[in-house]
């Protein structure tokens, strides 16, 4: 493994074993990872701050809002135990300081890791204009970077629903939403996924009364319906409207408000909104990035296919996180990452993960991983089940949200865990067990037999796992 310094060639101003393509989560990762291992690693990115979309407009500051919206919910809801709080005042610019404040300290830990690891970072546009060179473009001026083996984490953008007026400001994306401009009397948000139902959180807490129209016939389609329902029927007291099996089919910008127009079931013709927020999924950058020129495959979709080695059919250039595929999860990047890098060092490793967990970090949460039922009986797959009701935790009593539900599903035979799915209180953080099951191969038994401190949350699990085996006793169980 080399450590010498970049070297310059003759028809190109800097030269990287490994070049990486894009500095969020996938790309930082893999770059340090490389580096780690002896790579003298380039780490192209087109904007000054590095993390991407994670860190800069996605994943942390969402959450750092969120967190608002959850102790605002909390105070209110206090006042039926006895204790009452008065009426938040929301200082938004308070909020969007210390929202920066959580962003800029993980930009800046990751600027000085780039530091430590002496990877070298490019800022410009980046786009392949052979397989061994990628142009890098900046301020008017371009440098040339060859490289030996290349890792493209370009990642994603918004979609767009064509024909919105998105000149005018009040149509936003998820960027613009997290900016917190101000907290519309109406909003109307487009999309009844992860983003959608997140950003309602915020803004509904914040003050905003809240219309969210789906296009499908539940919320976040691709999640079990029963995960969905205690969320669905907790929303639906506290927003204005949700429109399942509806679109908007276009949108007048008025000056008095944004004239939206539907087509579905149950919505009105028409109605007027202060700001739209549109969340109708991402789309990869595959088609930003020159591929062609390197001889890369791009789908329709313009995702980047790759193996299990998170090669593309280029052998030396390999391609992570979003712009690979779905699930667009920041920790699906970072784990593709690693095995680039490791791939690339001559590292046996390849992406073999038996399940990535999703998450929906509303109020309250939805986690799931592995199979779902869904899936399981749509490929007919036989399965055994078991449902925890958090009405008989203690833990979840105490809180004052017993909603919520731990669901395990088992093989059939074997009873090893194959999926799981939890909606509750720190439902997030509670599925990274049943995901160590998973990949532990662990059956219902080892999870049952498994002491869980009480009273918590984390005990459902274990209730869940002992519904399966029939030992549960907190619970009467008909046979
Ligand atoms: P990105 O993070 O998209 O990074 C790609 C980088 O490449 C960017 O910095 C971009 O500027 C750069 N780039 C692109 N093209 C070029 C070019 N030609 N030249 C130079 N640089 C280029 N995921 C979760 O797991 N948990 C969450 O809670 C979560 N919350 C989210 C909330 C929101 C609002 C959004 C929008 C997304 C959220 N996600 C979440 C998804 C997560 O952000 C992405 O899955 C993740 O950022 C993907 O990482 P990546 O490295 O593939 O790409
Ligand atoms: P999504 O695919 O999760 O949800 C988009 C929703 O919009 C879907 O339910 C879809 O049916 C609906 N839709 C599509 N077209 C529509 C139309 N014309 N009218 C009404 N509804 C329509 O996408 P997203 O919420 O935009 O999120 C994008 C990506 O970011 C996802 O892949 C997600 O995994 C990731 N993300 C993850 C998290 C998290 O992990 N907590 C948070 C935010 C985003």
């Amino acid at each position: 493994m080399s450590a010498s310094p970049p070297q310059t060639s003759a028809n190109s101003d800097l030269h990287a074993e490994v070049l990486v393509l894009g500095a969020g989560p996938g790309g930082y990762t893999a770059a340090f990872r490389a580096a780690d291992l002896g790579k003298r690693v380039v780490l192209v990115e087109r904007y000054p701050t590095l993390g991407g979309v994670c860190l800069n407009v996605g994943c942390i500051p969402s959450k750092a809002l969120l967190h608002l919206a959850k102790v605002i919910h909390e105070a209110e809801e206090c006042s039926a135990f006895g204790v009452k709080f008065g009426k938040p005042e929301v200082v938004l610019n308070d909020i969007r300081v210390w929202r920066d404040q959580v962003v800029g300290t993980l930009t800046s830990g990751l600027a000085a890791l780039v530091k430590q690891r002496k990877v070298t970072v490019v800022q410009g546009h980046a786009k392949f204009i052979s397989d061994k060179v990628v142009q890098v473009e900046s301020g008017g001026s371009s440098r040339n970077v060859s490289f030996e083996n290349a890792i493209i984490a370009a990642g994603s953008q918004s979609s767009k629903i064509p024909g919105f007026p998105y000149d005018d400001p009040r149509v936003m994306d998820s960027t613009d939403a997290l900016a917190l401009q101000d907290i519309p009397k109406r909003l109307l948000i487009v999309g009844g996924g992860i983003i959608g139902l997140e950003m309602a959180t915020v803004y509904q807490a914040l003050g905003s009364a809240i219309t969210v129209v789906e296009l499908m016939d539940q919320l976040i389609p691709g999640c079990d319906q029963d995960l969905v329902k205690p969320l669905h029927q907790r929303i639906k007291k506290q927003y204005e409207n949700i429109y399942l099996k509806t679109k908007v089919s276009r949108i007048e910008a008025r000056s008095e408000g944004l004239r939206a127009f539907f087509e579905g079931e149950g919505a009105p013709e028409s109605d007027s909104f202060d700001r739209v927020l549109v969340a109708v999924g991402r789309k990869p950058n595959g088609r930003l990035i020159g591929a062609e020129a390197a001889g890369i495959q791009i789908n329709d979709a313009g995702f980047i296919p790759v193996d299990h080695k998170q090669r593309t059919n280029v052998p030396h250039i390999y391609a992570i996180g979003d712009i690979v595929g779905n699930p667009m999860l920041a920790h699906k990047a970072t784990h593709e990452g690693k095995v680039a890098a490791e791939v690339i060092a001559g590292l046996p490793t390849a992406f073999q993960a038996l399940g990535i967990p999703s998450v929906a970090y509303t109020d309250p949460e939805i986690a799931w991983m592995g199979l779902t039922e869904t899936q399981a009986r749509s490929q007919g797959i036989e399965y055994a089940k078991a449902v925890f009701p958090w009405a008989a935790s203690g833990r979840s009593l105490g809180i004052g949200r017993k909603e919520g539900l731990t669901k395990i599903l088992c093989d059939k035979n074997s009873k090893r865990i194959v999926g799981a799915g939890i909606t509750g209180s720190n439902a997030g953080e509670l599925i990274a067990e049943t995901m160590l099951a998973l990949e532990m191969g662990a059956d219902a038994e080892d999870v049952g037999l498994t002491i869980h401190p009480h009273p918590t949350l984390s005990e459902t699990v274990a209730f869940a796992a002992e519904m399966i085996e029939g030992t549960i006793t907190d619970l009467y169980v008909k046979k």
